[in-house]
């Protein structure tokens, strides 16, 4: 088997997964994943959800240049899109909700609400309907990635955990927790929850990252008809919810629990935390609790994504932070990721995103 790459990336989530893709047919690349799957942790636990309003109007631009490549994918690449339009209502109890410029939205005022969700509580007066709101086939996007990665030549090697790694002769020398070892002249992080971690092992000053956990939960209610309603949110971020199948949602109480980097599990607080916030909101009843999962959001300080080769130490190359939003910037940040690290012009994709926005320059550590 060969041990010796150009580029090793570590991680098989979407983010290495896409970044992968983009650079498979130019360099020898290998993704090393700790996990016996490489969608196991973040990638594998979002709520699957396309909303351009999300996350600052910086990844917005992310979010928006990945619109036509989700809806539309290249020919070769999936055989259909990877959306499901649905909406979504963001309501307010006061003031109209603001949303990033951009991005389309109209107002809604009560008796449209009362129409379009049946039971809403009367405190929910007004709310921005935004209809680009999508859901997004997660497995089918990244098993994509990782099929057009190994299709140019990438090899993905599971159950491969990076326990260190060195630097000599312009060559990282990766130990893996089994004993092999690999080398690559260029490593990418893009290690998710364990970017910080994954840094620190191979001697990289870390950026500070936080990983937040979040809770969702598949609920079974007393109303029906509720596959096709929008995403329905709080402005101020207090909930979410989306319908599931006729009658269950998937819910979340919008938590953001700081976390060490784990295999996240639910806990029966934020369990029960988004139930009562759901009885805020609509008076169907809950039935029962279906499924119930967590996973981790990984922020940078700024909460920015972080894209790029690191300052000072030779070869690193960060693919980290991608909070609640790495599925949905997925194509635009893993074009840009490689066009940075092949030193290669932006794809025309990329014409509303300013990269150095996602630069590791903008740390002082880094
Ligand atoms: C509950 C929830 C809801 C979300 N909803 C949405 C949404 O609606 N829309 C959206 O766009 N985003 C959403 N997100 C965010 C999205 O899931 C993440 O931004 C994205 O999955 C991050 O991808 P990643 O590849 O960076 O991380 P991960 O998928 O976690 O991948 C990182 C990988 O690195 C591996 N790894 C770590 N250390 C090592 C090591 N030493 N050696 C080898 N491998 C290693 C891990 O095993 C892991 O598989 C949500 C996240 C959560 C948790």
């Amino acid at each position: 088997m060969t041990t010796d790459f150009d580029v090793i990336i570590v991680g098989g989530g979407i983010a290495g997964a896409g970044l992968g893709a983009e650079i498979a047919g130019r360099r020898r690349t290998a993704i090393i994943e700790a996990e016996e799957q490489c969608g196991y942790h973040s990638t594998g636990r979002s709520a699957a959800f396309y909303l351009e309003s999300y996350g600052g109007p910086d990844v917005a631009t992310l979010t928006l240049a990945s619109g036509a490549f989700l809806e539309s994918p290249p020919a070769g690449f999936a055989e259909r899109g990877f959306l499901r339009r649905r909406g979504a209502l963001h309501l307010s109890e006061s003031d109209w909700p603001r949303i990033p410029d951009g991005v389309e939205a109209r107002r809604v005022g009560r008796a449209e609400l009362e129409a379009t969700v049946p039971g809403l509580d009367p405190r929910w007066t007004r709310a921005m309907f935004e209809p680009g709101c999508a859901d997004i086939d997660v497995a089918a996007l990244h098993a994509a990635y990782l099929k057009a990665f190994r299709k140019a030549g990438g090899t993905v090697r599971t159950n491969s955990r990076l326990r260190a790694a060195t630097r000599e002769g312009g060559r990282w020398s990766v130990a893996l927790a089994d004993g092999q070892s690999l080398s690559a002249a260029v490593l990418v992080d893009a290690a998710g929850a364990w970017g910080d971690a994954v840094a620190g092992a191979c001697g990289v000053r870390p950026l500070g990252l936080s990983p937040k956990r979040r809770t969702m939960v598949q609920v079974r209610v007393g109303a029906s008809g509720l596959r096709d309603l929008p995403l329905i949110d709080d402005w101020l971020g207090r909930f979410y919810f989306k319908g599931e199948s006729d009658n269950s949602i998937w819910l979340s109480p919008h938590d953001e629990i700081a976390s060490g980097p784990c295999d996240a599990a639910p806990e029966e607080i934020d369990v029960a935390l988004a139930l009562e916030r759901f009885s805020e909101v609509v008076d169907w009843p809950v039935e029962q609790v279906e499924r119930r999962w967590a996973g981790l959001r990984t922020f940078a300080p700024d909460r920015r994504p972080v894209y790029g080769f690191d300052r000072v130490a030779e070869g690193f190359f960060w693919c980290v932070g991608q909070g609640g939003f790495g599925i949905q910037t997925a194509p635009a940040a893993s074009k840009m990721a490689a066009a940075l690290l092949l030193g290669e012009p932006l794809d025309p994709m990329l014409a509303g995103v300013e990269p150095a926005l996602f630069s590791p320059a903008r740390f002082a550590s880094s």
